[in-house]
């Protein structure tokens, strides 16, 4: 039988992710990865997730921990949330907020409700891997959203019709981006949302990891500035995605979208027609945790990746070749670096597992248009400092033998 036939033409532009690949590679026990940018084990909270999974299946809640659920998700969790975004500036309330499964289920629906193929879809280049996977399946245009840029929004709006459809949203991750790890600063945030009102369009706040700030000013998230200009989340066109993944633990799947309430209304019917609700019991236990550790928690993670990031940017100054750049992100996972022009990340990675045991994410995976060959994400939240020094170490004197 020919599949090809069969499979609908969303699935035309699902490619097998290069980081699910290289994820593999992260049980080879020689290997160092600076390539998947996830959480350490190590820091999990895993004793207060026992407590809480097992107060979670006692007592008043024992029956309904098991039991379906609404598909807004668990009221206590929203209303946690409800608390941590007043503390960001952001006064909304329950009904402002959506329980997904991760943040990745939260850019699917978001793509799923306002892209018709055609669409344009405004991103960074580069972008979230993960954002382009889930925008792919309603078959967009993307166009690049470039704060730097002086294209008008006329200039927008005309390309979009090109392909017969209309621009409906700007993507950004607007803290320790993935993969740059760089951060917008407050005009750059303002500058979208100046974009966004001419072109009366949505913007997705991707603030997964809004929290690990290792240094510098926090910046008020974008949904917040937006705030101060409207007096009310229900006038705001921002929507705001969260995620438990990088705090507490990615494995639950737990997290949000906070927005205003006729997209939760659109959001809902999504999520019943799609899986109903996310996990109940999950939702508890990260509920208890997140109220009784998250401040805690959050501090003890940000020191260590902290720590890390450092030890990653003294052991990349030490040793890389002269051309050879790099962001200095003030928090999240990511390092970003460029090569020299000629010097493909791909043909590197090759090498580098080969001779140097060395794992990172090459960076034309994050370009929709494939570019950035030269380009390449490290990751330092998974290895400890001493392997950081020697799987920077190891890659520097690849490039410098390469440049
Ligand atoms: N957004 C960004 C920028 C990410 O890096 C990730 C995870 N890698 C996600 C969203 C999705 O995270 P989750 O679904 O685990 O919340």
């Amino acid at each position: 039988m020919d599949w090809a036939e069969i499979f609908a033409s969303r699935t035309k532009r699902m490619a097998a992710s290069e980081i699910r690949e290289l994820l593999k590679l992260l049980d080879q026990p020689d290997i160092i990865s600076f390539a998947g940018g996830i959480p350490d084990p190590a820091l999990f909270p895993t004793k207060a997730f026992q407590d809480a999974f097992s107060d979670a299946l006692s007592g008043d809640t024992q029956d309904a921990a098991l039991q379906y659920s609404v598909s807004e998700g668990y009221g206590p969790l929203r209303d946690w949330i409800v608390g941590e975004m007043a503390k960001l500036g952001i006064p909304c309330s329950r009904d402002n907020i959506l329980i997904t499964s991760g943040s990745q289920q939260g850019l699917d629906y978001l793509g799923k409700m306002m892209l018709s193929p055609g669409d344009t879809a405004l991103i960074g280049w580069p972008t979230y891997l993960g954002a382009l996977g889930a925008f792919n399946a309603y078959e967009p245009r993307y166009d690049r959203l470039n704060s730097g840029s002086n294209r008008s929004a006329k200039d927008y709006a005309d390309a979009a019709r090109e392909t017969g459809g209309r621009v409906k949203f700007a993507y950004m991750s607007v803290d320790f981006a993935n993969p740059t790890g760089e951060t917008l600063d407050a005009a750059a945030r303002d500058h979208v949302l100046d974009l966004a009102e001419e072109l009366d369009i949505a913007v997705i706040e991707d603030a997964a990891y809004q929290s690990l700030r290792y240094d510098g000013e926090a910046i008020a998230p974008v949904l917040a500035r937006e705030i101060v200009r409207k007096g009310d989340i229900e006038a705001c066109r921002t929507i705001y995605c969260g995620s438990f993944s990088k705090t507490l633990a990615p494995g639950l799947r737990v997290g949000w979208v906070c927005a205003a309430q006729p997209v939760i209304a659109q959001l809902v019917l999504l999520k019943q027609a799609a899986d109903l609700h996310s996990a109940t019991i999950n939702q508890m236990a990260i509920a208890t945790v997140a109220t009784t550790i998250f401040d805690s928690h959050v501090a003890k993670i940000r020191a260590a990746y902290s720590a890390r990031r450092d030890c990653m940017l003294e052991a990349l100054a030490a040793h890389m070749p002269e051309g050879v750049e790099w962001t200095r992100p003030e928090g999240g996972m990511f390092v970003w670096v460029t090569l020299p022009e000629h010097l493909n990340s791909s043909d590197l990675l090759e090498q580098s597992l080969k001779t140097e045991r060395v794992a990172f994410v090459p960076g034309h995976a994050f370009f929709a248009d494939g570019s950035g060959t030269n380009t390449l994400r490290l990751s330092f939240s998974r290895a400890d400092e001493t392997t950081i020094r020697e799987g920077v170490r190891r890659l520097a004197a690849l490039i410098s033998a390469a440049v």
